[in-house]
């Protein structure tokens, strides 16, 4: 007998970053800016190209610390 442990489609580990407006990845070619957090300087906040042009607000991960 043969099995073949597969769980599915797992999630592949790809280490694109996550934009912190939206929460979708940031694509490399995206035009998209990083920086860290103006309040706590810990996080790196990712902001996509789209949530740059709609001005959409940021939440810091670690301090919660919101700007726009
Ligand atoms: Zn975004
Ligand atoms: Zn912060």
């Amino acid at each position: 007998m043969m099995f073949t442990e597969n769980s599915g489609m797992s999630s592949s580990t790809i280490s694109l970053p996550k934009c912190s407006c939206c929460h979708r990845h940031v694509m490399p070619n995206d035009k998209s800016v990083k920086f860290n957090c103006p309040n706590c300087g810990e996080d790196l906040i990712w902001r996509c190209q789209s949530c740059r042009e709609a001005a959409r607000n940021y939440t810091c991960s670690s301090c919660n610390f919101q700007g726009p």
